[in-house]
């Protein structure tokens, strides 16, 4: 749509219009051709527009500046009018208008027009009307091109950028602050807003201090950040800064300066607010150290494992249960703690385990540092991550090894008792205390009552025993007293026969119920021997005793007649006197020889015969005593064959008869001087010693000792191993030396003497009781031996 410049332009334009205006600069601003070349050269086009007319000289470069050739472009107003953005025309025209009705000192617009390509380029178009007629109506406007698209796509892209830029700061999750020299703050985000709970306008203009909470803080925050950020560098801290409402807020401050080396255009803070994630942080890490604690603490060793099933922790229980530290556990598997079969069995656990996720429990074994192994109970549950996903394994494990061999131990007691109790061939049988019923009874009782063992099981104890409840109890207080563990009773079997048994009964427990485990022993045959040995014994008793009394009074009464014999012999030859000659001498002499030799024997057979014939209550015997009394009777034969005769200090007080312990001594030691070797002298020595039978004695000598075959016949009655006329004797002497010793409780034998310095000779050996310790003189007095005749 064309204008009609004069028609509008002079129905617009003011009337007031300043008159001086027009012409002083219409005549200034004439383009002369030297102008023209300026402006060219600074590469904008001119145009010189006659209002009247419409006709326009548009120079080249306004051409050219929209792509046309010169002279391309036709020469009128129309062309420039079909060529303005028709979005920018109501701006063109109004902008000219203005200038035309006076209210502008010059026209200047900024519109697009179409080049010749139809691109559309953004011009700086500016002019002034250089003539007016005397009407005040333009009549010659002159102005210049000048393409600025350039510039305005630089402002359309920068206005995009700082929108973006706004956007940005806007919806930042952080606060941005932009604060200049002063650290007075020139700009912030919406975040600053919510970081410090204060709208904006509250924020722009004031000092930074306000969001430091604390004076020495914004001064030391001052102080050390903005010789950095200064010299171009990053300052990036955490520190307490304060929020409107007085909280102290903990922030990230990353500052910067907008351009380095530039202070003046101001630094840049970005600041972020970190308490929560801080306090969160410092949650997690107490709640680490927390579970820390919570775990070393826990008694149960306890492990975790990752899903690939390496350890990646472990409690303090666990180290000191596996004996090594947790550091060297971190990446091994279960292979490397349990038997390749147990591991297989417990990663196909664990996979299922991170399968399903149901807590688990499961007993298998491992091995501890030492080598060990070990069962134990695994208690297992998956932990998962945030969203659910497994992270790993946690277990528990109690060391059940105690248990198990408890559990083992007791399985093989129980297979040991049935063994025991079903396989012996002794008979047992299990009885309920209470009812009397037998509960079981083993093979070996079936066979001996003659029941089958289903019937054997119903009967009760009282169907066998044949003694009657008051004979039993006698016998239970019998047994009580005698500290008997056994019982005697009279059991009868299914065929009727009554069987003498000795019952050994013990408390046992089957399954929490008392029964009593009885051991029956059949000893009818025993008793039955027994009764027979007790007959024989009692026959023996009585005529050993008749044998005796019978020895006693027939050697007492033998040495009558022999002193008869003797006394007539004395006499005849008295009253033979001379007559008897030498033949009839020898004669009497043989005879008084045999009486006397006969009486002698028979003295010693009187002796031996008394040997716990009529024996004293025994009291302690001081043997050293003994010993004393049997040298005072030796004394002569001692003298005679110049024997040495030692008797040890040490000797014992033993319980006996103190005769016949002096006896004892008598007849070895005189022996011993008797059975001396013709080339030395005779050395005796009696020492004692403990044994365990109680006291060893021993009667040593240097003599012509005894041959080992004749070591025991020694101790035979009426047994020598000498003729008379080489050693004197009856042969007696041992013999009772024997019942003697027999009498204590004791033994006597020869021994083969040890090679000392004592050259050959014979060793008697002989133990005595040892007198009990804390026995009362009383008690000490032991009656052995009192019943006998
Ligand atoms: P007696 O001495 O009266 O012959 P004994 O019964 O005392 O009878 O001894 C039996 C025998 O044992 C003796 O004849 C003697 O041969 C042998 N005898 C006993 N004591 C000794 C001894 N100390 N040394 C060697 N022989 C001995």
């Amino acid at each position: 749509m064309a204008i009609t410049y004069p028609v509008r332009f002079r129905s617009c334009a003011p009337q007031t219009r300043p008159l001086r205006f027009k012409s002083r600069s219409a005549r200034r601003r004439l383009p002369t051709p030297h102008l023209q070349l300026v402006i060219d050269a600074v590469g904008d086009g001119l145009w010189d527009w006659n209002v009247q007319t419409g006709a326009v000289w548009f120079s080249p470069r306004w051409q050219t500046m929209l792509g046309f050739e010169p002279g391309e472009v036709e020469p009128h107003v129309r062309f420039w009018e079909t060529r303005v953005h028709p979005g920018d025309w109501a701006k063109v025209q109004a902008a000219v208008q203005a200038h035309f009705d006076g209210l502008t000192p010059a026209y200047e617009c900024e519109h697009r027009v179409r080049a010749k390509n139809g691109d559309w380029l953004w011009m700086l178009d500016r002019g002034r009307v250089v003539a007016w007629d005397k009407a005040g109506k333009p009549l010659r406007m002159i102005g210049t091109h000048t393409d600025i698209t350039a510039r305005k796509q630089a402002e359309a892209e920068l206005r995009e950028s700082r929108l973006q830029l706004n956007a940005i700061l806007d919806n930042a999750p952080v606060g941005v602050v932009l604060v200049d020299d002063d650290r007075r703050i020139l700009r912030a985000n919406e975040a600053i807003a919510k970081i410090f709970l204060c709208p904006l306008e509250g924020l722009i203009g004031a000092s930074s201090r306000l969001i430091y909470g604390d004076d020495a803080i914004y001064e030391d925050i001052g102080r050390r950040a903005y010789p950095v950020l200064e010299a171009g560098g990053i300052f990036d801290e955490e520190t307490m800064m304060r929020r409107s409402d007085g909280a102290d807020i903990r922030c990230r401050l990353i500052g910067r300066s907008v351009r380095s080396g530039d202070p003046a255009l101001g630094f840049i803070w970005v600041i972020e607010d970190v308490t929560v994630r801080r306090r969160a942080e410092q949650a997690l890490s107490d709640r680490a150290g927390f579970q820390r604690v919570l775990l070393d603490t826990a008694p149960v060793p306890i492990f975790v494992q990752d899903v690939l099933g390496h350890y990646v922790d472990a409690n303090s229980a666990f180290e000191r249960w596996m004996g090594l530290d947790r550091q060297s556990l971190f990446g091994k598997t279960v292979f490397d703690l349990a038997p390749p079969d147990l591991a297989t069995i417990d990663e196909a656990a664990d996979r299922a385990l991170l399968a399903d996720q149901q807590p688990q429990s499961y007993e298998t074994q491992l091995r501890c540092a030492d080598g060990t192994l070990r069962d134990v109970l695994f208690s297992k549950a998956v932990y998962c991550r945030v969203g659910g996903k497994p992270a790993g394994i946690v277990g528990a494990l109690m060391d059940i090894s105690e248990r198990k061999h408890a559990e083992q131990a007791l399985l093989e007691r129980q297979q040991l008792f049935e063994q025991i109790f079903v396989s012996s061939c002794a008979i047992k049988l299990l009885v309920d205390p209470e009812s009397g019923r037998i509960v079981d009874a083993n093979p070996a009782a079936a066979a001996f009552y003659g029941y089958p063992l289903d019937r054997l099981r119903d009967l009760r104890i009282s169907d066998i025993n044949t003694l009657s409840e008051q004979e039993i109890a006698q016998e239970m207080r019998n047994a009580k007293t005698e500290r008997r563990k056994h019982f005697q009773f009279r059991h009868r079997l299914a065929s009727g026969v009554v069987r003498d048994v000795e019952v050994y009964s013990s408390k046992v427990v089957v399954h929490g119920r008392l029964l009593l485990l009885s051991l029956v022993h059949d000893i009818t045959e025993r008793c039955r021997a027994e009764e027979g040995l007790q007959r024989k014994t009692r026959e023996l008793e009585r005529s050993n005793a008749e044998l005796e009394a019978f020895a006693y009074v027939a050697s007492h009464d033998l040495r009558q007649p022999l002193r008869v014999i003797n006394s007539y012999l004395t006499l005849l030859e008295r009253s033979l006197g001379d007559d008897l000659d030498a033949e009839a001498k020898e004669c009497v002499d043989f005879a008084r020889d045999g009486a006397q030799r006969m009486d002698r024997l028979i003295v010693d057979l009187l002796e031996y015969s008394r040997v716990g014939r009529k024996a004293k209550a025994f009291r302690p015997v001081d043997l050293s005593e003994a010993a004393d009394l049997a040298l005072l009777n030796l004394e002569v034969a001692i003298q005679d064959a110049g024997a040495r005769v030692t008797v040890a200090g040490d000797l014992p007080t033993v319980a006996g008869d103190d005769n016949e312990l002096m006896r004892l001594f008598q007849n070895l030691i005189g022996n011993a001087v008797k059975y001396r070797a013709p080339d030395r002298a005779p050395v005796v020595r009696v020492t004692a010693a403990p044994h365990p039978e109680g006291w060893r004695i021993e009667v040593r000598d240097n003599g012509i000792g005894i041959s080992f075959d004749d070591r025991e016949r020694v101790f035979g009655i009426f047994q020598r191993l000498h003729r008379r006329d080489e050693y004197e004797g009856t042969g007696v002497g041992l013999a009772v030396c024997k019942k003697i010793v027999e009498h204590h409780g004791g033994r006597i034998w020869v021994e083969e003497p040890p090679k000392d310095d004592l050259p050959g000779g014979s060793l008697f050996c002989l133990t005595l009781p040892a007198l009990t310790m804390g026995q009362s003189p009383q008690e000490r007095s032991v009656v052995r031996g009192a019943d006998r005749p």
